[in-house]
């Protein structure tokens, strides 16, 4: 198609989208603004900039150059934030290790990425003795850590962090690149074979700023999030880079709280001390302060939290609220840098009372501008969004992985058609909202039938008794699958409620048309723990196998 491209005059300056031009302005808008480490560190974005000219300095230092892969094992840190813009920015590769990988992943990870340096908080010494003679490209460790004395190790450290930093030169000229360099990566946890590594560039990962900026600042809605807000990541910063929100926060100079290692009762007490008012995390997550007694000694009125990674239960979400907690979920996944949707009620549902506002607090949302999203039939065809046509969720949008790293066939089948293939069932409503049904791997069939897992997880969460819940396919020799039910039951009713009753509250949604009979779940285990991944999710694969 003939096009009238933009003339640009010889001195014309060809903007790159790089990750360095987003630190420009809170240095202007909120140089004095705070960034708290726990307990222990407190400083302002000034001094932040200066660690990061710093840091790049001692990585230079360490022999690090433009594209080569700096690895970082950490907890969620001041450091960590300083790694977001400093190792990027010089032109060399973020790998965000994801600290709960097994010895074995972690080994494959490490030299499938061929890290060059490795940022190690000293709590994950350990392992990485146990498998340093396995690491193939790893040249050098440097150590990260908050005690006095370090630890004795038995690998040789090229020096402690802050010790480096403190010798490092706090004047760094980070210089323009394409915009279109590798950023960042990762690896995600597939449920079949080894992790695949997905990748960012600085045009990607500035654009999904822009993106999620207009999602949750611009539209009136619940979250509203600006510049008044104070920050706290409770997604590990390892996984898709706390979802990109430390960038955005950055970039509108939030004050900013990063809480290390998860521990509730230090989560809680920051919230309140730092008056925190917005985070993002999994599910889990809020079900683990929600039911930790401490809950009820703070007040987390003021507090916003934006729930991804796994759908969000109705019946979670109601108890969130009922202790001042606005939840509301976003959609993502490792391969889309993450965010694609969130459920921002429009202005007129904000009127609405709180049973209603829960539909669509707990919804997958509408796609962030920019991001087109698609619910596909098998045949690839878009079908209509009338809230009931189910297909997969396809999407296109400027920050999706371009593909998954050295694995051109898995690429191409994430990339069918031109088209992102989430591995999602879904539907979208006449509204717009994207609501997820299932994923493809984990859909129960019955009779030849089709049953949501998530919802029937959303409905008896709703039961007064119920803490947590999964639901999963078993085979069945007569109707070839039955959904099952693993319920975890709130203290408080722990031996005063029986399956059978937990059965009739399924029964109600058969009787106002909610779900058809044959969803009621064939078994229903009242049990103490429900499996986890190495991000907090439910295990369903592992939950599969078990209950076979
Ligand atoms: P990950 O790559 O580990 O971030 O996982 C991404 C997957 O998590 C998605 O493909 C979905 O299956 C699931 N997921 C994320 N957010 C939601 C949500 N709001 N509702 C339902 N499932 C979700």
């Amino acid at each position: 198609m003939p096009i009238r491209k933009i003339e640009r005059t010889p001195s014309a300056y060809a903007y790159p989208l790089l990750i360095k031009n987003m630190l420009r302005m809170p240095m202007i808008y909120a140089p004095k603004q705070e960034i708290v480490y726990r307990d222990k560190i407190r400083y302002d974005y000034l001094t932040l900039n200066r660690r990061v000219s710093q840091l790049a300095n001692m990585l230079e230092q360490a022999g690090v150059t433009s594209g080569n892969t700096v690895a970082v094992m950490d907890w969620d840190s001041h450091r960590y934030l300083e790694c977001f813009f400093a190792v990027p920015m010089m032109g060399a590769v973020l790998h965000t290790v994801n600290i709960r990988l097994s010895p074995e992943q972690l080994i494959y990870t490490i030299n499938h990425a061929e890290d060059d340096i490795i940022l190690l908080n000293s709590d994950f010494l350990p392992v990485i003795e146990s498998i340093r003679d396995q690491l193939k490209t790893v040249k050098k460790f440097i150590l990260l850590t908050d005690m006095e004395t370090p630890p004795a190790s038995a690998i040789e450290l090229a020096g402690e962090y802050e010790n480096l930093l403190s010798q490092s030169s706090p004047e760094y000229d980070f210089p323009d690149f394409d915009e279109d360099a590798m950023a960042t990566m990762f690896y995600t946890t597939g449920t079949t074979g080894m992790p695949k590594g997905v990748y960012y560039s600085h045009r990607q990962l500035v654009l999904h700023t822009y993106g999620l900026m207009s999602a949750v600042c611009i539209y009136k809605s619940q979250i509203n999030l600006n510049s008044t807000d104070v920050y706290m990541p409770l997604t590990p910063m390892f996984h898709v880079h706390a979802w990109g929100i430390p960038y955005l926060c950055t970039m509108i100079g939030l004050k900013q709280v990063y809480p290390g290692k998860y521990e509730p009762p230090v989560l809680l007490k920051l919230i309140t001390t730092e008056n925190v008012t917005f985070s993002h995390c999994v599910p889990t997550i809020i079900h683990m302060l929600v039911t930790s007694p401490a809950i009820r000694q703070f007040d987390l009125s003021k507090w916003k939290v934006v729930i991804g990674g796994s759908a969000l239960p109705k019946g979670l979400c109601k108890t969130a609220l009922s202790f001042g907690i606005g939840l509301t979920a976003a959609y993502g996944m490792s391969e889309t840098c993450p965010i694609l949707s969130a459920a921002n009620m429009k202005p007129f549902m904000l009127d609405w009372d709180e049973d209603r506002q829960i539909e669509i607090r707990c919804k997958t949302g509408l796609p962030l501008p920019l991001v087109h999203l698609e619910i596909v039939d098998t045949d690839g065809i878009p079908v209509p969004h009338d809230g009931k046509s189910t297909g997969e969720v396809v999407t296109r949008a400027p920050w999706l992985t371009q593909g998954y790293l050295k694995d051109p066939e898995r690429s191409e089948q994430l990339w069918e058609n031109g088209w992102l293939h989430t591995g999602d069932i879904g539907n979208i409503d006449p509204e717009g909202y994207l609501q997820i049904t299932d994923r493809v791997k984990d859909v129960i069939k019955t009779g030849g039938e089709w049953i949501s897992s998530l919802e029937l997880e959303d409905i008896i969460s709703q039961h007064h008794a119920v803490s947590e819940a999964a639901v999963i396919g078993v085979p069945d020799e007569k109707w070839g699958g039955r959904p099952m039910a693993l319920v975890v039951l709130k203290e408080e009713y722990k031996g005063k409620i029986t399956e059978e009753e937990l059965r009739d509250f399924f029964k109600k949604y058969v009787d106002n048309g909610s779900i058809p009979k044959y969803g009621i779940p064939g078994k229903i285990s009242i049990v103490d723990a429900i499996a986890k991944t190495s991000v907090g999710k439910i295990n369903k694969k592992e939950l599969r196998v078990h209950y076979k």
